[in-house]
C-alpha cells in the first residue's frame, strides 16, 4: 500500500501546481486541468481453468481529451488502484504533449498478478476486459498501448476483440500490438531506445563519451532490458540490473546480452537464476545505491523517495519508469547537484512510436524500422534539447521546465477550444 504521501495522483497533482502556478494559469483551467476528465471502473467475472469464476477490478482513467484522443497504456499488476491510475492518465497527458503528438492522456489498469494466470486465463481476462472499457476505446477515442505485466499478445488479443464487434478489422484501437498485425517496426523498443537517447544527450552536452559511463538500471521489462541492452551495444558499461527477483552488479561490467538470453528461457521471463564469475547479487534497494554515472529506474513508481535519495550516487537520473522519484526525494536529488531527465521526456519513446503505429494503422501504409527510428530520434533529440535550454533559461530543473513545457500546451489547447456549451 502507498502512504499518503507516496500517492502518486496526489504527487502527480503537486508536480502539476507548482508548474501552473509558475505558468500563472488561470484558475478555472487549473480546476479542469488537475483532475480527471472520465474515470471508469469495472468489475469482471473471468472464468478461470479450473471451472471456478473469478471477479476482477479494472480501471480506465482519461485525463484530458484537449489535445485529441487519448492515449496510455493498460497495467496488470496486483498494486493497481484508482489513484495510481489516475496519476499515470495525467502524466500521459503531459508526455503527449511535451513530445508534441496530438493526444490527450490516458491509462488503464487491472488488479492482478499476471504470473498467477495461464496464457488461457490472461487472453479470457483480457477480452473481457476490452469489452468491459469498449465504451471509451476507439481510433478516434481512447487508443491503449502495452504497460507493465502486459504484452504486444495481449493487444492482438485486445484489437480482435473490439473487431470482433464491429464485424471488421480495427487496426488502429490500440498499438503496441505484434508486427503482423499491425503492429510498428520499431515499437517493442522503442521506449528503451529513447532512454538511450537521453543518456547519450546528456553525456554529450557534459563532454563524456559513452564508453565513459558506468550504468545502473532497475527492471528489466520492455522498458529496462531494452535500455540496458542498447546502452551495452553504444559501449556503456552496464554494471548493474534488477527485476522483481532481486539485483545483479559487477563493478568490470555485465554480459547484457548473456542476460536477456538467461531471462528469455526463464519461463517468466525473470533473471532468477543467473549467474556468472565475478556477479554480486543483491536487493533492488541496494542495487538503486551502487556508485554510478547514471541510474535508469525502470521498474514502478516511488522507488527513490526522501529515505535513499541522500545515498544515490549517480551523476544523473533517467527515468525510464513513471513516477519513480518522488518530490521530495527530487528535491534531494537536486540539492546535491544530481541531474533528473523526468519520466515524461525520458520515456516519451513507446508513446512515440505508438503515434507512428496508430498513423501507419489508419493510413495501412507502413514504415521501415530505418524510417521508424530516424523520426523517434528526431523527436526525442529535440524534445531533449527545448527541456535542456528551458530548463537553464529559467534556472530551474528538468523537470519542472518539461512541465512548464508541457502544461502550457495542454493548457492553451483548452483555453483555445473554450468552455462548453
Ligand atoms: P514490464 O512489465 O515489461 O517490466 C517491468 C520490470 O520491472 C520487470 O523486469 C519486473 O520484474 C521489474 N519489477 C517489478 N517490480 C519490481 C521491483 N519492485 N523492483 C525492481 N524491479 C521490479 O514493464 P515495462 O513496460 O518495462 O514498464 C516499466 C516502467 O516503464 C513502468 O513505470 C511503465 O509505466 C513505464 N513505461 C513503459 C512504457 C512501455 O512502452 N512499455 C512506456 C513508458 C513508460
Amino acid at each position: 500500500m502507498t502512504s499518503e504521501r507516496n500517492n502518486p495522483f496526489h504527487i502527480a497533482q503537486q508536480q502539476f501546481d507548482t508548474a501552473a502556478e509558475l505558468l500563472d494559469l488561470p484558475q478555472d483551467i487549473r480546476e479542469i486541468l488537475r483532475v480527471p476528465q472520465r474515470e471508469l471502473t469495472v468489475n469482471f467475472p473471468v472464468k478461470l481453468d479450473s471451472g471456478a469464476t473469478r471477479v476482477f477490478t479494472g480501471y480506465r482513467v482519461q485525463h484530458n481529451l484537449g489535445r485529441g484522443p487519448v492515449k496510455g497504456g493498460i497495467r496488470y499488476h496486483p498494486q493497481v488502484d484508482i489513484d495510481e491510475v489516475r496519476a499515470l492518465a495525467m502524466w500521459m497527458t503531459w508526455k503527449c504533449a511535451l513530445v508534441n503528438i496530438p493526444y490527450g492522456g490516458a491509462k488503464g489498469g487491472v488488479v492482478v498478478d499476471p504470473a498467477g494466470l495461464s496464457p488461457g486465463e490472461i487472453e479470457r481476462l483480457s477480452r473481457r476486459f476490452a469489452t468491459e472499457i469498449s465504451i471509451l476505446m476507439g481510433p478516434d477515442k481512447d487508443i491503449p498501448a502495452p504497460d507493465v505485466g502486459t504484452t504486444p499478445q495481449i493487444m492482438a488479443w485486445i484489437m480482435d476483440t473490439v473487431s470482433m464487434h464491429q464485424g471488421h478489422t480495427v487496426n488502429a484501437v490500440i498499438t503496441g500490438k505484434p508486427v503482423q498485425v499491425g503492429g510498428s517496426l520499431g515499437r517493442n523498443d522503442a521506449t528503451g531506445r529513447g532512454v538511450s537517447l537521453m543518456v547519450r544527450e546528456w553525456a554529450r552536452t557534459q563532454g563524456y563519451s559513452l564508453d565513459q559511463l558506468s550504468v545502473v538500471v532497475q527492471g528489466f521489462g520492455n522498458v529496462g532490458g531494452v535500455a540496458a541492452a542498447l546502452l551495452h551495444q553504444m559501449g556503456c558499461r552496464v554494471i548493474g540490473v534488477s527485476d522483481a527477483t532481486g539485483g545483479y552488479a559487477r563493478r568490470g561490467g555485465l554480459d547484457i546480452p548473456a542476460m536477456r538470453q538467461h531471462q528469455a528461457r526463464h519461463p517468466r521471463r525473470l533473471l532468477e537464476g543467473y549467474d556468472a564469475p565475478g556477479v554480486e547479487q543483491m536487493t533492488n534497494a541496494e542495487l538503486l545505491e551502487i556508485p554510478c554515472d547514471v541510474l535508469v529506474p525502470a521498474a514502478l513508481e516511488n522507488q527513490i523517495t526522501d529515505l535513499n535519495a541522500p545515498r544515490i550516487r549517480a551523476r544523473v537520473v533517467v527515468e525510464g519508469a513513471n513516477g519513480p522519484t518522488t518530490p521530495d526525494a527530487d528535491a534531494i536529488l537536486g540539492d546535491r547537484g544530481i541531474v533528473v531527465i523526468p519520466d515524461i521526456l525520458a520515456n516519451a519513446g513507446g508513446v512515440t512510436v505508438s503515434y507512428f503505429e496508430w498513423v501507419q494503422g489508419l493510413q495501412s501504409f507502413f514504415w521501415d524500422e530505418q524510417d521508424v527510428n530516424a523520426k523517434l530520434e528526431r523527436i526525442m533529440v529535440s524534445s531533449f534539447e527545448q527541456v535542456r535550454a528551458l530548463a537553464e533559461q529559467r534556472r530551474v530543473s528538468m523537470r519542472l521546465a518539461a512541465y512548464l513545457l508541457a502544461v502550457r500546451r495542454v493548457a492553451d489547447a483548452n483555453i483555445t477550444r473554450g468552455i462548453y456549451p
